[in-house]
């Protein structure tokens, strides 16, 4: 497989070499140059498959001669074994028609997990193999960082800056990151949002000078191989519920639109998905886009769901360059315009076709809180509030397929607002129990181009 960028002038590369570079040099998103199409034979038969052997046969057309069969399960093994299901993502049944797939069993409590534990270790086969090490800068809005820091502390031949929008986190991420003291991780709390601390990745990338000094990587879901990990758990739960012989609905609390593009990955490649539910909290710019076809930058809310708290939502690139027929000549001079002026209009026709598959909700604070104590007292399940909002987004939705809402956290990673709506304390983990009384490392900075680069510089180790 290879994989070409969303704005057509960047080299077109293997999976080895997307996965590594992460943003492509000319601001665009790596993509593969085609989707790969199972039957539906092959389809059916997955079921029954562990989550490993699925997983091996839904990546395995997409990293072509980098990754063969032996070593994607390898890699697989490996990385689900540290969660603390047998199921990797077990489903849970709310009533007859609504269903969660918990993708927050991984060790830092969200589903950032799955993709981030695989991708340092393919990170390190391929690092290991050319002697080569790499530079990760990312931002994050809380889990995204926990989940990188996680899998990569301690690796040999990779660097960890993660920035982090200072005060904007929960407790709980803030310290699964800065409780991390191995000496390749380095958190820098941004004074500023989330979109601030994403603009100054982007720029620190799109800096020739910069990024030519220092063998840059990129852990966000603009890494294509993130994307293709969460694909999987799609193909497991559907299968679950009698795919490929009936269709299956989504709802997905969504924020930079990564996950709920490897579902739309998952349907390219002939998965019966009935609808994906793109749920938003006050921070709508999606919604806005889907029902109205206006995608432009609103002014971050701070809520209760912090990893939605995102008015710029990166891999919508992805979905526009497919809408806008893969030209990606085109779809420069488009993203140049919304960078600009914060502003894109989606024509009719592009944002009718997406309407086939995506709908959308906008969720606001108090219809999340009432939809965590509706699933307590329905089911006894507590929710973290991205989940709540997915899952008050899927009850709106009228179709009529089995409807599975991602359960993206755990509800402990979020204490405050969880006995805030439903008076319940929701505990951590026992493997997490200390958390709280862990000494942390962390350096706050102005949300600065030259100074962010300046502290990367003074640490980082040259190309
Ligand atoms: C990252 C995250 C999201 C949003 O996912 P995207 O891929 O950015 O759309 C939702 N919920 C939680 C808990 C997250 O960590």
């Amino acid at each position: 497989m290879r994989y070409i960028s969303t704005r057509g002038q960047a080299a077109i590369l293997d999976f080895e070499g997307a996965t590594l570079a992460g943003l492509a040099s000319d601001g665009g998103l790596y993509v593969p140059q085609h989707w790969p199409r199972f039957t539906t034979a092959e389809i059916a038969a997955m079921a029954g498959l562990s989550y490993v052997e699925v997983a091996v046969r839904v990546c395995r057309p997409f990293t072509g001669d980098c990754l063969d069969e032996a070593a994607l399960r390898q890699i697989f093994t490996i990385a689900y074994g540290r969660f603390a299901h047998e199921a990797v993502v077990p489903l849970k049944q709310l009533d007859h028609r609504h269903f969660l797939a918990e993708i927050f069993h991984g060790p830092t409590l969200a589903f950032k997990d799955i993709a981030l534990q695989a991708l340092g270790l393919v990170f390190e086969r391929f690092l290991g193999r050319s002697g080569k090490h790499v530079t990760v800068i990312g931002a994050t809005s809380g889990d995204t960082g926990s989940a990188a820091i996680d899998a990569l502390a301690g690796r040999a031949g990779v660097e960890v800056y993660m920035l982090h929008p200072h005060g904007r986190v929960s407790e709980v991420q803030r310290r699964q990151m800065t409780t991390v003291l191995d000496g390749n991780i380095h958190n820098i709390a941004i004074e500023g949002n989330f979109d601030d601390a994403q603009a100054l990745v982007k720029a620190m990338f799109n800096d020739a000078a910069f990024a030519g000094r220092f063998p840059l990587a990129a852990v966000n879901s603009i890494n294509w191989a993130r994307l293709m990990f969460q694909i999987v758990y799609y193909f497991t739960t559907a299968l679950s519920l009698g795919a490929p012989h009936r269709a299956v609905s989504y709802a997905v609390p969504t924020g930079n639109f990564g996950d709920v593009f490897a579902g739309y990955v998952a349907a390219q490649m002939g998965l019966p998905i009935e609808r994906l539910v793109v749920a938003t909290n006050e921070n709508d710019i999606l919604h806005r886009a889907l029902v109205a076809g206006d995608y432009s930058q609103g002014v971050v809310q701070p809520t209760d769901a912090p990893s939605m708290d995102i008015q710029v939502s990166s891999n919508f690139e992805r979905l526009l360059f497919d809408l806008d027929g893969r030209d990606g000549a085109k779809l420069a001079v488009r993203m140049a315009e919304f960078e600009a002026t914060k502003q894109m209009r989606l024509p009719e026709d592009q944002r009718a076709a997406a309407a086939r598959l995506f709908t959308s909700a906008r969720v606001d604070s108090a219809e999340m809180a009432q939809t965590m104590r509706w699933a307590l007292a329905q089911s006894g399940e507590l929710l973290d509030p991205h989940t709540a909002i997915g899952l008050a987004a899927a009850r709106r939705d009228t179709g009529s397929a089995p409807m599975v809402t991602l359960a993206t956290a755990h509800p402990a990673k979020f204490p405050a607002a969880v006995q805030a709506a439903c008076g319940v304390h929701p505990e951590l983990p026992a493997r997490l129990a200390d958390l709280m009384s862990r000494p942390e490392r962390y350096d706050v900075a102005l949300a600065n181009l030259q100074a962010i680069e300046a502290y990367i510089a003074q640490r980082a180790k040259a190309k």
